[in-house]
């Protein structure tokens, strides 16, 4: 445990959507200094015609038709190699932009869950808390932690630590309706927010969530020895009633801390 501060970095590597945002605008604006060069040139090619066509008409009729011939050529090859490269500053943008929104979609995705992440919990909590505050409607935010995984993982391996892990999350997952989201905010601990609630209500909801999960038997799909049951303990926190939404955060961990301390396998209120 220990508290969460929801400011974080960005996630920095070779794919982060950062990096991609990046390479795209470089793209897009050699796309459109292209587009502008193709107008600038076309534009020239156009004048230069011009002056010949009425040179031309002071020459004789053989060879003023062919200088228009050569030229109508060359103007030809420019047009061609300019629409060559506006095609191919097209398809980069469009492959950028496709790997772009790839990029955000799995910056925002924990890979073992499929829950959404920390990174995201994060920004959906200050767009949910806002909004929250400006319609006047309850929103409160809950930690889950799973009560003694780590000898979970030392009885039965981490593989099966992992499978578990797929199921807590699978079971708070079904309890993310109506205005619920659920994201995995670390190592075995999960947040929620749950909108639009009465206090006793959802504290009821999370606790539906604990009940389901606790009256599960699990099997170690690697070595079909039962693990049985599995549970976890949670905190939940007004978030309307603090200033600051990282103070209701801090102290829905505080009321996890307490539920560990007086058991585990139950909820504690900040409010209480
Ligand atoms: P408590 O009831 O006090 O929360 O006890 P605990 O054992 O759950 O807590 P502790 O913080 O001691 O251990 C957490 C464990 O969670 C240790 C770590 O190995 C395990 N864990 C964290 N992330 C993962 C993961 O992605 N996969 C697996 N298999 N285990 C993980
Ligand atoms: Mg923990
Ligand atoms: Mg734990």
């Amino acid at each position: 445990m220990g508290l969460h501060d929801p400011v974080s970095r960005a996630a920095k590597g070779p794919t982060n959507p950062e990096a991609l945002l990046d390479r795209l605008e470089e793209t897009i604006r050699r796309f459109s200094e292209t587009a502008a060069r193709a107008s600038e040139q076309t534009g020239a090619c156009q004048q230069q015609v011009r002056d010949q066509i009425e040179a031309a008409a002071g020459l004789e009729a053989d060879m003023a038709s062919r200088q228009i011939v050569d030229l109508a050529q060359a103007m030809l090859a420019t047009l061609g190699q300019l629409e060559r490269n506006m095609r191919r500053s097209e398809s980069e943008t469009a492959q950028l932009r496709a790997d772009l929104e790839q990029a955000r979609r799995e910056a925002d995705i924990d890979c073992l869950t499929g829950l959404p992440n920390r990174r995201a919990f994060e920004r959906e909590y200050l767009r949910a808390e806002e909004s929250a505050r400006s319609g006047n409607e309850a929103l409160y935010v809950a930690i889950c932690d799973i009560d003694r995984f780590k000898s979970v993982n030392d009885r039965f391996g981490h593989e099966t630590g992992d499978g578990l892990l797929r199921a807590v999350a699978s079971v708070l997952g079904e309890c993310a309706q109506d205005g619920c989201f659920v994201a995995r905010h670390g190592g075995e601990e999960f947040v929620l927010l749950l909108r639009g609630l009465t206090r006793p209500d959802a504290v009821a909801r999370l606790d539906q969530a604990r009940t389901a999960l606790s009256e599960r038997r699990f099997i170690s799909r690697q070595t079909k020895q039962p693990i049985g049951m599995i549970s976890f303990s949670a905190g939940i926190a007004d978030v309307l009633a603090e200033a600051d939404p990282r103070q209701a955060l801090a102290l829905a961990d505080a009321a996890l801390y307490r539920a560990k301390s007086a058991g585990r396998n139950r909820v504690a209120c900040a409010w209480d």
